[in-house]
């Protein structure tokens, strides 16, 4: 018995073999060199789409846009790994001609196109709508944290100076009064002066430098600091508090097909309903649009923009339930509301009128005289009168939730829509990692092709190579 021979490493061939010829008709590759011929970069803002008329020329931003969708599409991110694949894989040598761009030109190119990127994805997202893989019935948002370059250990708060300080000062305290100690009592052989020196000393420069950190952040207004990026911020995420941005994404119903991304700084959802909304309809070209989100994003006043900018929205309201005690009294539900007298009814029929204004609350109270000689109050409170609060767009949250007692089904349709683009993104692209790009515009080159990379896998998926490569070329 013998293995399988390979072929001698110095064998000629009568009829030598081509590139294409080891390269499928409908391998990916095609489909990213198709996809990138019907881009007008020149028009998207990617720089040097003019040749130079003296000096070096410059690599063609087309073939580094394509190597990067490459890389990304293979979970290849480093531009050091990039430029060893120019060197060594057959599909990337097919792709760019055999050219081989060293490292530092291709971080150059993703460092300096970021926002060419996002134009490339709104272009990717306009070719979908019109082949038919977008729909705009129905659009799913959803956020999730990927972390940032920097650790957490580079993180700084008020809260935590603050801290830091007292602390600081308490040291300093005990050794200031151990110094005292040993000067009265003469103790010179029991108390190492200068070795106490040498900490008061550190410990002040430490107490300097955090005086420091925190009059600066005052100035500038802010509560957190990251070292080294300072765009960053600390958020919870689902393995504890992390360094990271909060990345909101607008998802097509059809096909699971990412329409719209962001990149922010905010670690909570609920101020993104509306933004993400309205970008998803303007990118879609709609007089109306149907989105749906979880719980995060309830807010009032996202809810009452999306329906003035025409955009029926499906989220849990998420507020105070305004139970009195352990729950067993009266809650809001028990109390009606009357608009044309800005007024609740109790149930014991008395009116709670408007007492005042509280952050964007309005607060009612009833009478205390008429609350002493109900029947119901031991139901109802335990206080001299009872009070109730109406937010500011209740009228938006009630709307909200007779949208979704008429049609329950669409959270479950969230969940089955948002939860592919989302787990793909972070175990296939990112492998779990972290951004390799530091601050805002970096964080926002990389998801930009990341999203591209899952964009264009998933139409893949859907048509097959063929058939994107033929409607490109068409
Ligand atoms: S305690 Fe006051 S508010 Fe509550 S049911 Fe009686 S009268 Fe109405």
């Amino acid at each position: 018995m013998h293995y399988i021979q390979g072929e001698a490493r110095n064998q000629d061939s009568l009829f030598p073999v081509s590139l294409d010829d080891l390269v499928p008709d409908d391998h990916l590759v095609r489909v990213i060199e198709a996809y990138v011929a019907r881009l007008d970069l020149r028009e998207m803002g990617f720089s040097k789409t003019q040749p130079k008329q003296t000096g070096r020329p410059s690599y063609d931003p087309a073939d580094l846009l394509k190597l990067y969708l490459y890389g990304y599409f293979q979970r290849i991110r480093s531009s050091r790994r990039l430029e060893a694949e120019c060197q060594r894989n057959v599909e990337v040598m097919w792709l760019l001609g055999r050219l081989a761009p060293d490292f530092k030109t291709i971080a150059d190119f993703r460092k300096d196109n970021g926002t060419a990127f996002s134009a490339t994805c709104r272009a990717f997202v306009q070719f979908c709508r019109k082949v038919g893989l977008i729909t705009g019935q129905l659009v799913a948002i959803d956020g999730s944290k990927f972390q940032a370059v920097a650790a957490a250990r580079k993180h700084l708060s008020l809260k935590q100076l603050k801290r830091q300080q007292e602390k600081l000062e308490k040291h300093i305290a005990t050794y200031l009064a151990q110094l005292d100690e040993a000067d009265q009592t003469e103790s010179a052989e029991v108390i190492d002066r200068t070795a106490i020196k040498a900490t008061l000393l550190r410990l002040q420069g430490k107490h300097a430098d955090n005086i420091t950190c925190q009059e600066l952040m005052e100035a500038q207004q802010l509560e957190q600091f990251v070292i080294g990026e300072a765009d960053a911020r600390m958020m919870r995420t689902h393995l504890g508090p992390r360094v990271a941005y909060n990345i909101q994404s607008a998802v097509d119903a059809e096909h699971c097909l990412i329409l719209n991304h962001e990149v922010t700084q905010d670690g909570a959802d609920n101020k993104q309903l509306a933004p993400m909304s309205k970008a998803a309809k303007a990118l879609l070209e709609q007089d109306e649009l149907c989105v749906t989100a979880d719980a995060g994003y309830s807010n009032g006043e996202q809810f009452q923009a999306c329906e003035d900018a025409g955009i029926t929205a499906y989220v849990p309201p998420n507020r105070a339930i305004n139970n009195q005690g352990d729950g067993q009294q009266f809650d809001r539900s028990a109390f009606i509301y009357a608009p044309e007298t800005d007024s609740y009814r109790c149930p014991n029929g008395q009116i709670l009128e408007l007492k005042n204004l509280n952050k964007g609350q309005r607060v009612y109270a009833s009478s205390a005289d008429q609350c002493a000689l109900c029947p119901l109050k031991a139901q109802c409170t335990k206080a001299k009168r009872r009070y109730l609060t109406r937010h500011a767009h209740e009228d938006a949250f009630e709307r909200m939730e007779h949208r979704l007692k008429a049609h329950p089904e669409m959270m479950i349709r969230r969940r089955s829509i948002v939860e592919h683009p989302f787990g793909n993104l972070k175990q296939w692209l990112f492998g779990n990692g972290r951004f390799l790009l530091r601050q805002l515009s970096g964080a926002r080159a990389e998801m930009a092709l990341a999203v591209q990379a899952y964009n264009l896998k998933r139409a893949i998926n859907v048509l097959g190579a063929r058939q994107m490569i033929a409607l490109m070329d068409g």
